[in-house]
C-alpha cells in the first residue's frame, strides 16, 4: 500500500447564505501525515466530506493521485473515511465488520446471497481473497482474538481499531480522519495516537486528519494546516506552527497553557515599546503603531526578586496562583506598573524550589522578558518581521 498525493485548489462551500469554506486551497503530499487543526465549527468536517465525495462543492477543484476527482463517486476516489462514531454494523461480528467493504466492492448482489450465492461462478475464490485480507488486517491491527465478537462486546478502543481495519481493507491511497479519537478517554487516547503514527508510517499511507485538539496535532503530524472561520490560515510542520505562527489566532490556538500577549506600541525608532520602556527590537511596523507581542510561557523569565538583571528591567511580578504539575510548575502572575497585566509563567519544578528558597516575600518574584523571544503581531493579527537592535544585552540571572 502507498499513498496517493491530494491536492485541493480553491475549494468554496455556502448552507444557504453561510460561507463555511472560503477559498480552501492545500496539497497533500503523498505518505503525508496532514493534520486540519482549528476550533469547533470552523469548517473541518465539511471538508472532509467534500474531499470523500459524501457533500456537493460550491466551486473548487479536487485532485486525487493527480487526477480531477470532482465528479468520482466516493467509491471511485480511492479512498476511506473512519468517523469519530465508528458506525460498525451492531448486529454483525467484528469478522464480517472488517470484511464487508470488500465483499460490496467486489462481489455482485447474487453473490452475496446466502445459498444462492455459492452457484455464482468465482464466488468461492473471492471469499477466499477476502478472507485472508481481513486476516491480513487484523494482524496489523492486532485485532484477531477479537474476530467473533459483536461490537457491543468491545471496548471504545478496540471499536475504534475495528473501524480503522474497516478503513483498511481496501488499501485506499488517503485516509481521511475526522476526530476519530474523541470517544476514548485521555489515557487510552495517548496511546492510540502513538499507535496510529507508527500505523501510518508502516502503511506509508496518506493520512488527512481532523481534530480541534492542538495537541493531537503538534504530536501526530508531519504538517498542520491550521484551520479559522472557514480559511486556512497557515500550513506548517508543529515546530514551525509553534515557534513562528503567521497570525495571532495561531499563537492563541497551539500551545498549553497559552501564549501570553501583551499590548504595545512602536516608538520613534520603529523599536517596540512594552509598559512605556524601548525593546531592543526593531519592526517594519510605523511609529506611533500598535501591536501586540506574544511570549510563550516557558520563555518568561522567573527569578527570586533582585537577582535577575538586564539591559531592559526586570518586572516585579505578584504571584496570583500556583498550578503544581509535579514535574513543572506554571505561575500566574500580575506585572507591569499597576500589576494590571497577567502573564502565565512555565518552569522546572526544581527551578520553581530553588527560587522560593531565594526569595523573601513568598508572593513577589521578578519576571524577564526577555525581547528576543518575543512574536510581534500588528493590530490586525498578523505576525511582523523582527530585527535585534546590535547594543541589546542578554537577560542573565545574577548568582
Ligand atoms: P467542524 O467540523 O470544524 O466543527 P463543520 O464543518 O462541521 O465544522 O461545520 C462548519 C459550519 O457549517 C458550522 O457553522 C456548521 O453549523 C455549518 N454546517 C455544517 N453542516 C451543515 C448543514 N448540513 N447545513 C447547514 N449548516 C451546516
Ligand atoms: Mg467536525
Amino acid at each position: 500500500m502507498t499513498g496517493t498525493s491530494v491536492k485541493l485548489s480553491k475549494i468554496s462551500k455556502g448552507y444557504g447564505t453561510s460561507r463555511v469554506l472560503r477559498d480552501i486551497s492545500l496539497e497533500v503530499n503523498a505518505g503525508e501525515f496532514m493534520t486540519l487543526v482549528g476550533p469547533s465549527g470552523c469548517g473541518k468536517s465539511t471538508l472532509l466530506k467534500i474531499l470523500a465525495g459524501l457533500d456537493q462543492l460550491d466551486g473548487g477543484l479536487i485532485e486525487i493521485g493527480g487526477e480531477t476527482a470532482n465528479h468520482f463517486r466516493p467509491s471511485k476516489r480511492n479512498i476511506a473515511m473512519v468517523f469519530q462514531s465508528y458506525a460498525l454494523y451492531p448486529h454483525m461480528r467484528v469478522r464480517d465488520n472488517l470484511a464487508m467493504p470488500l465483499i460490496m466492492a467486489n462481489l455482485p448482489f447474487a453473490a452475496r446471497m446466502p445459498v444462492i450465492g455459492g452457484l455464482v461462478p468465482g464466488t468461492s475464490a473471492k471469499r477466499r481473497q477476502i478472507s485472508a485480507a481481513v486476516a491480513d488486517v487484523s494482524k496489523t491491527l492486532g485485532i484477531e482474538a477479537l474476530l467473533e465478537r459483536k461490537p457491543s462486546e468491545l471496548s471504545g478502543g478496540q471499536r475504534q481499531r475495528v473501524a480503522l481495519g474497516r478503513a483498511m481493507v481496501r488499501q485506499p491511497g488517503v485516509f481521511l480522519m475526522d476526530e476519530p479519537l474523541s470517544n476514548l478517554d485521555a489515557a487510552l487516547r495517548a496511546q492510540v495516537r502513538t499507535e496510529l503514527v507508527e500505523l501510518q508510517r508502516r502503511l506509508k499511507a496518506t493520512f488527512v486528519y481532523v481534530t480541534h485538539d492542538q495537541v493531537e496535532a503538534m504530536t501526530m503530524s508531519d504538517r498542520i494546516a491550521v484551520m479559522m472561520d472557514g480559511a486556512i490560515v497557515q500550513v506548517a510542520t508543529p515546530a514551525e506552527i509553534y515557534a513562528a505562527p503567521a497570525d495571532i489566532r495561531v499563537a492563541r490556538f497551539i500551545g498549553s497553557p497559552p501564549i501570553n500577549i501583551l499590548p504595545a506600541t512602536i516608538g520613534d525608532q520603529g523599536e517596540v515599546r512594552l509598559f512605556g520602556e524601548s525593546q531592543s527590537l526593531r519592526t517594519d511596523l510605523m511609529p506611533g503603531d500598535q501591536a501586540q507581542i506574544g511570549i510563550r510561557p516557558e520563555d518568561v523569565i522567573v527569578a527570586a526578586q533582585t537577582t535577575l538583571r538586564s539591559a531592559c528591567s526586570p518586572h516585579e511580578g505578584r504571584i496570583r496562583l500556583i498550578e503544581n504539575l509535579g514535574n513543572e510548575v506554571i505561575l500566574h502572575l500580575y506585572i507591569g506598573g499597576d500589576k494590571q497585566t497577567e502573564v502565565t509563567a512555565r518552569l522546572p519544578q526544581r527551578e520553581w524550589s530553588a527560587i522560593r528558597e531565594g526569595s523573601s516575600d513568598p508572593d513577589l518574584v521578578s519576571v524577564g522578558l526577555s525581547p528576543q523571544r518575543f512574536i510581534v503581531f500588528d493590530s490586525t493579527g498578523s505576525r511582523v518581521r523582527t530585527e535585534e537592535k546590535r547594543d541589546s544585552k542578554r537577560l542573565e540571572v545574577v548568582s
